[in-house]
C-alpha cells in the first residue's frame, strides 16, 4: 500500500540524515522532495503545496532549531500532518437509530455492492445488528444477483423487486419490510454509472429525500487517483454525502485519494476495503494510516485483529499441551487457520514496522499455507495427534494423499520437529509463564 510514496519520503528523510541541526537549506531541500513524493501520488498540487508549507514552518519553529535529531523530528511533523490532512481522527459512524439507514452511492465499478456485503457482514458479526441489504439499481439486474449472491454469502436478508423501475419506490418499500422483518440497519445499494450523470445523481438524491437517511456513504476506487477527489466532489455538491469509502487498497494504488479527499469535500474517509474477501473491511484511523504510509507499521491494528480471534479458553488449552511438549499438527493447523482468519496474508505482514516495504515485491498469496494444509489434511485424526506414530510408509500415504513428494512431507516433519525441540527447550527456561501469549 503506498510503497511508491512511503519509499519517496524515506529518501527525503535522508537529507536529513547525519545533519546535527536543522537548516533553513536542509529544510528547504527534505520540504522540496516530500512536496515531489506527493505529487507523484497523485495528491492535488494545492494540496501538497499547502502542506508542505505548513511542514516548513514547524521545522523552522524555534523549538526545532535546537533539536537533536533533525531527521526523527522532520519525521515527526511529517507524520501529524498526514494525519491530519486524513482527518485527524477517527470518524464515527452512526448505527444507533431504529433502523439506521445507510445509502451507498458511487460510480458503477468503485466497488458499491461488494462494499454493502462487507458493510452488512461486519454490522452483524462486529455490531450485534440485524441488516437488511437492498437492491435499488433498476437497471442492471445482474447487479440485483450479485448482491443476492453477497448477501448469502453472509447470510444477510436481500431486498429486491426485479420488475419495479421506480427506485425511490422500492427504497421506500424496503423500510417497510425491514420494520415488518424486525431489521435494525437497512444498507441500499444504488444504481451506478460509469462517470458522473445527471439521471444517476437525481436518482440518488430523490431517495435521499424520500427515506432521509442516517448515513451517505460515497464509495470511491482509491487506484483513480485524483479522479478519485473530482468524482467525490461531484457527489458531494449533490449529496452531501457523510462519509467516504476508500476501495482497493490492496491494489497498487499511489495514495493520492487517500491524501486529498478529506481536504477536497470536507467529509472524512470512514472505511477502508482491501480485497474481495467480505471479512476484511476495516474502519478508518488515520493516525495509523499515517504510520503505514512513513513505514511504521501498524501494530494496533494487527493486535485488534489478533484479539479478534483470539480465544482465551482454547489459548489456555494450547498452552497446557506446549508445556506438556503435547503440541501436535492440529494445534498446528488451528494457528494457522487463526492467523488466516485476521485478513489477507501480506496485508497482515505489512501491518509489521518495516516489514511491509521489505515484502513489497514479495507475492505472498493466501495459499502459501496450501502445501503444509494438505499435508496434515491427508493425516488420520491419530496421526494428527500423534506426530511420533508417523513411520516412513504413513509418510508416503500423507504425500500421496496431498499430491506432494515424499521429500516434502520429511522436510515438513522436519521442521515441524525442530519446532517442538524449541517449544521444549523454552519449556525448560524460566521464562516459560510468557509462552501463554502465544495462544493468539
Ligand atoms: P459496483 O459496480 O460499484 O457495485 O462495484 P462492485 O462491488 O461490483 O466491484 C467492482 C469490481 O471490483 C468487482 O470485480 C469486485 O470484485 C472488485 N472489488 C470491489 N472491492 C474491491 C477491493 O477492495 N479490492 C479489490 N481488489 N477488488 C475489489
Amino acid at each position: 500500500m503506498f510503497n511508491n510514496l512511503s519509499d519517496r519520503l524515506e529518501s527525503a528523510f535522508k537529507n536529513l540524515k547525519g545533519e546535527a541541526r536543522i537548516s533553513e537549506l536542509n529544510i528547504a531541500n527534505t520540504v522540496k522532495d516530500i512536496r515531489r513524493a506527493l505529487l507523484d501520488a497523485d495528491v492535488n498540487y494545492k494540496i501538497a503545496k499547502e502542506f508542505t508549507d505548513k511542514v516548513k514552518s514547524k521545522a523552522t519553529g524555534e523549538k526545532v532549531i535546537n533539536a537533536i535529531s533533525p531527521g526523527q523530528l522532520m519525521v515527526k511533523i511529517v507524520q501529524d500532518e498526514l494525519t491530519e490532512l486524513m482527518g485527524g481522527t477517527e470518524a464515527s459512524f452512526e448505527t444507533n437509530a431504529n433502523p439506521t439507514i445507510v445509502l451507498i452511492a458511487g460510480l458503477q465499478g468503485s466497488g458499491k455492492t461488494t462494499f454493502s456485503g462487507k458493510l452488512s457482514n461486519y454490522l452483524k458479526t462486529k455490531k450485534g445488528k440485524r441488516p437488511l441489504l437492498v437492491a435499488a439499481d433498476i437497471y442492471r439486474p445482474a447487479a440485483i444477483d450479485q448482491l443476492h449472491v453477497l448477501g448469502e454469502q453472509v447470510g444477510v436478508d436481500v431486498y429486491s423487486e426485479r420488475e419495479n423501475k421506480d427506485a425511490v419506490a422500492i427504497a421506500k418499500n424496503a423500510l417497510a419490510y425491514a420494520k415488518e422483518h424486525a431489521k435494525n440497519v437497512i444498507i441500499i445499494d444504488t444504481a451506478g454509472r460509469l462517470a458522473v450523470d445527471e439521471v444517476m445523481m437525481t436518482e440518488v438524491a430523490n431517495i435521499k429525500n424520500a427515506i432521509n437517511p442516517n448515513e451517505i456513504l460515497f464509495v470511491v476506487d482509491s487506484m483513480t487517483g485524483q479522479d478519485a477527489v473530482n468524482t467525490a466532489k461531484a457527489f458531494n455538491d449533490r449529496l452531501d454525502f457523510s462519509g467516504v469509502v476508500l476501495t482497493k487498497l490492496d491494489g497498487d494504488t499511489r495514495g493520492g485519494a487517500a491524501l486529498s479527499i478529506k481536504y477536497t469535500v470536507n467529509k472524512p474517509i470512514k472505511f477502508v476495503s482491501s480485497g474481495e474477501k467480505l471479512d476484511t473491511l476495516d474502519v478508518f484511523y488515520p493516525d495509523r494510516m499515517a504510520q503505514r504510509i512513513l513505514g511504521m507499521g501498524d501494530i494496533t491494528s494487527l493486535v485488534e485483529k489478533a484479539q479478534e480471534q483470539y480465544d482465551e479458553e482454547k489459548a489456555k488449552k494450547l498452552e497446557k499441551k506446549i508445556r506438556k511438549n503435547q503440541f501436535d499438527f492440529q494445534d498446528f493447523i488451528d494457528q494457522l487457520q487463526q492467523i488466516k482468519r485476521m485478513g489477507n496474508l501480506k496485508d497482515i505482514m505489512g501491518m509489521l514496522p518495516g516489514v511491509g516495504k521489505a515484502m513489497k515485491d514479495v507475492d505472498i498469496s493466501d495459499d502459501a499455507f496450501k502445501g503444509v494444509e494438505a499435508m496434515i489434511n491427508s493425516m488420520t485424526p491419530f496421526e494428527r495427534a500423534n506426530p511420533d506414530s508417523i513411520t516412513p510408509s504413513r509418510r508416503q500415504r500423507i504425500a500421496k494423499g496431498a499430491g506432494k513428494e515424499l521429500s516434502e512431507v520429511n522436510a515438513f516433519m522436519k521442521q515441524f520437529d525442530q519446532m517442538r525441540q524449541m517449544m521444549k527447550m523454552m519449556n525448560k527456561m524460566p521464562m516459560a509463564g510468557m509462552m501463554g501469549g502465544l495462544g493468539g
